[in-house]
């Protein structure tokens, strides 16, 4: 039998009554003639409300219980789906991570996939059950704990079943019709794209656009599986929604696709460290053993000896990025007057495969952004992206009018 993945986000199974409307679509894929792997997330809200509890419980949280409380939200859904598709006379059982099992590596809390071995499932199809009902974004590690693989991790999880088992079509159910040029949310303006490069998608999730985990788009490119995201709330057809696929697919040539953003940033500055040959080493050593995602990295101009160091970072490891740093100076690693947090700045980018081969790009932003007197605190580029960093009041601005100046509401 043809294999299926169709996966259902938090919004898409936030009450019963949405598990149903879900369980019926993979009713109709069932009718169709697929064995379908359903990948779940939990009910819209419960993961957040667990990381809250354990940062309730403890602010230097143990990893491995952190991932033990919020992996227990996919926990619930896999069941419900399983009755439901039960209740509706389609064959179905739940299957938590560890049971299939999906093998991580130890990472706790963004843990990365390392085998799904086929058989426990695939016997089991054999057997004439219809549908396993996975819960999403969790594992197990060589030591047997229980691992999650980061903030919308149910994505991976999804590309990743749909590779093991050569499923002929990943499809992510959410609460948008596809992916958009930007964020519908932040702009009316933003348009569906039929089509997306692995690349765009790649940079545009990592960069903030969260409607797919940029893990999963880079498994997807990999393995060459077929990703498509669609809604969970609107009849469709085959080709509905917005396919990821090869750059060679798509005509469009447009210097930029898509403005992503990401809110919770954070920008930190040593203030004088000692300008000498290790000293990123030294400072940025520790920040990573800390599990620390730095992104930006600015060094300004010596003076006297003495430099200031700014990086980014998402706001709500800044405790972490401190804890780390004043340990490292504790230990005479590194040596600083200060170290200053500003947590109220955004990120916004833009990304677009045709900026390889268009000039001009980064004035065009940059112009843009000064014409609304937004000021641009860090930059950074790479050969499909231009980032800058703002103070966080003015990104759905900065939003708006990229995307205005980059005519992303035009076909
Ligand atoms: P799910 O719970 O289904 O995993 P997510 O909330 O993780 O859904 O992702 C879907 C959300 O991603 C949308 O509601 C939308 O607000 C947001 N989003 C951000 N950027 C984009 C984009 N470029 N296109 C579509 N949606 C986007
Ligand atoms: N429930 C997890 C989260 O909210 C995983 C997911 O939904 O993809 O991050
Ligand atoms: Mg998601």
């Amino acid at each position: 039998m043809p294999v299926l993945v169709m996966k259902f986000g938090g919004t898409s199974v936030a009450t019963l009554d949405r598990i149903r409307r879900a369980a019926k679509k993979v009713g109709v894929e069932v009718a169709k003639g697929y064995d379908v792997i359903v990948i779940v997330s939990a009910m819209s809200g419960k993961t957040n409300e667990l990381v809250g509890w354990v940062n309730e419980t403890s602010k230097f949280y143990d990893a491995r219980e952190y991932d033990a409380v919020v992996s227990s939200g996919e926990n619930v859904t896999a069941g419900l789906m399983a009755l439901t598709l039960q209740e509706m006379d389609v064959p179905a059982r739940s299957w938590q991570g560890w049971q299939v099992p999906l093998k991580t590596n130890s990472a706790h809390s963004q843990a990365r996939i390392e085998e799904i071995p086929t058989d426990n499932i695939n016997a089991k199809f054999a057997e004439g059950m219809k549908v396993a009902v996975v819960a999403g974004f969790q594992g197990v590690s060589p030591e047997g704990r229980i691992t999650t693989l980061g903030r919308g991790g149910s994505d991976t999880t999804a590309v990743a079943f749909a590779a093991a088992f050569g499923a002929e079509r990943c499809d992510i159910y959410t609460d948008v019709d596809g992916v958009y040029t930007t964020d519908p949310r932040v702009s009316n303006k933003a348009r569906k794209l039929d089509k997306i490069a692995f690349e765009e998608m790649l940079e545009l999730a990592s960069l903030g656009a969260k409607v797919l985990q940029t893990r999963s788009v880079e498994l997807a490119m990999r393995f060459g599986v077929r990703l498509r995201v669609v809604s969970s709330f609107e009849e469709q057809s085959d080709d509905a929604g917005t396919l990821v696929c090869a750059e060679e697919d798509i005509m469009e040539n447009r210097p930029v696709s898509g403005i992503a953003f990401s809110r919770e940033e954070a920008k930190m500055t040593l203030i004088s460290v000692a300008d000498r040959p290790g000293i990123a080493a030294a400072i940025f050593g520790p920040l990573a053993e800390g599990g620390i995602n730095v992104d930006m990295i600015i060094q300004n101009i010596a003076e006297e000896g003495r430099t200031d160091m700014t990086f980014s970072c998402p706001v709500d490891q800044v405790a972490r990025a401190e804890k780390a740093l004043n340990d490292a100076k504790a230990r005479g690693e590194i040596n600083f007057h200060d170290l200053v947090a500003d947590t109220d700045v955004a990120k916004v980018s833009a990304v677009g495969i045709g900026m390889r081969s268009q000039s001009g790009v980064a004035a065009r932003m940059f112009k843009t952004l000064s014409d609304e007197g937004i000021n641009i605190k860090v930059i950074a580029t790479s050969e499909i992206k231009i980032s800058v960093l703002i103070d966080r009041k003015y990104m759905e601005l900065a939003v708006q009018a990229l995307h205005d100046a980059f005519e992303l509401d035009k076909v």
